[in-house]
């Protein structure tokens, strides 16, 4: 038998928890896709999401996941043959590199590992090895969900400003979009793609491209552009079912409206302020864990950790049995290690993830770190004590 009766607990960084009234949104007939509300109702969602990144620039809804995102960014900008710059902090910088690779772009791969954010002197360096412009495009993710590091956008941006290259700024925010800041037009970013399962709270199937004005322009000198993900009709589309090219994903737009209106009743600071509240429960918990010298957060540093998604360690340690034994006994799901591979991170099994985005209140998380906890014990695994309790006091501390 076990303890976990109620209702489980999803700590995975995605897809994360879906609200009620995400659900109940769905749950409903079909609608004509001809015309009537979902029309609307689409316009609506797009225009909030645009306000969200705060860009003036065009949302693009694909449905498809982020994979399917990041392949509509590239296609729809680069040429096979053009140089582009990755600058990877994570699984996620890798994957996007390789699917650039695969579209047969001339990928400079700059790895910063996964223990840390880009090098600002790095990147000035391989701009500054580039005097003929060649590197079309500078690619980078927000918060990479392997690392859980987050990435200064605003700094980078200024940097790429600084060494006066022309080269398109992408920047991957699927995992933290809705949780960490993100102000598209203001910081320089060209490009910015999400995907609707992480801080936008719906279930997985739909993504977006946020398009700049001078991405914009740049696009639409590009010619052969596979036509699903063309997003020139996509972006003036003059019936509606050129905004998908087929069927608008009907159920999945209900829900990503629903999930919008709870973001805008919340308020979007207040959206920013408690993630950095919750993010910061769970850090002062990882403080006194690390007391034993077992439990570490991956990122040292608390400014380029994400306040969506926290990556822990306990090095040498095989913590697929603490996994297991959080969903058999509390109906907690932690997310697995993915991408660390060597001896020291055991292949990823020495590596757990705690997702603390989107549809989360301090009620369900001191639940999932108090379960941690009774984890550690249960599974031997060396802990210092007064975690859970240091994680409540920092959200009293923290209240309004
Ligand atoms: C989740 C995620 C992706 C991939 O999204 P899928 O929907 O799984 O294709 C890409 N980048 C980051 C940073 C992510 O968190």
């Amino acid at each position: 038998m076990s303890l976990a009766q109620g209702r489980t607990h999803l700590a995975t960084p995605g897809p994360s928890i879906i609200p009620d009234k995400v659900l109940e949104a769905m749950h409903r007939a079909a609608p004509n896709i001809y015309e009537g509300e979902i029309i609307e109702i689409t316009e609506s969602v797009l225009k909030d999401l645009t306000s969200f990144a705060k860009t003036s620039g065009d949302a693009i809804l694909y449905v498809a996941n982020g994979h399917g995102a990041w392949e509509a960014a590239v296609a729809n900008l680069f040429d096979p043959g053009d140089t582009v710059l990755v600058m990877a902090t994570g699984q996620f910088g890798l994957g996007w590199a390789d699917l650039c690779k695969k579209m047969n772009l001339n990928v400079i791969l700059v790895d910063f590992g996964f223990e840390k954010s880009v090098d600002h002197e790095k990147l000035t360096t391989t701009l500054k090895n580039d005097p003929y412009y060649k590197i079309k495009g500078i690619f980078t993710v927000q918060t990479d969900t392997a690392s859980s590091v987050l990435n200064n956008i605003k700094s980078i941006a200024h940097t790429i400003d600084t060494c006066n290259h022309p080269a398109l700024f992408l920047v991957d925010s699927i995992a933290c979009f809705g949780c960490d800041r993100f102000e598209m037009d203001e910081w320089g970013v060209d490009i910015m793609v999400t995907a609707c399962q992480k801080g936008l709270m719906t279930p997985p199937g739909i993504s977006y491209c946020f398009v700049g004005n001078k991405a914009k322009k740049l696009s639409k000198l590009k010619i052969n552009v596979p036509p699903y993900w063309d997003w020139k009709p996509r972006m003036n589309p003059k019936i509606f079912y050129e905004r998908f090219f087929g069927t608008a994903p009907t159920h999945h737009i209900f829900g990503q409206r629903a999930a919008l209106d709870m973001m805008i009743s919340e308020g979007r600071e207040n959206i920013f302020r408690r993630h950095k509240v919750l993010a910061g429960a769970v850090w002062a918990a990882l403080e006194k864990w690390g007391e034993e010298n077992t439990i570490k957060p991956n990122i040292k540093k608390q400014m380029q950790r994400s306040t969506a998604v926290t990556t822990v360690r306990a090095d040498g340690y095989d913590l697929t049995p603490l996994r297991q034994w959080l969903e058999l006994n509390t109906g907690l799901v932690l997310g697995i290690g993915l991408g660390f591979s060597g001896s020291k991170y055991l292949d990823g099994k020495s590596v757990f993830r705690i997702a603390h985005m989107g549809h989360l209140n301090p009620v369900m998380l001191l639940g999932a770190l108090t379960s941690i906890e009774a984890g550690f014990l249960a599974c031997k695994i060396p802990y210092g004590k007064g975690g859970a309790g240091a994680s409540a006091q920092f959200i009293a501390r923290n209240a309004y």
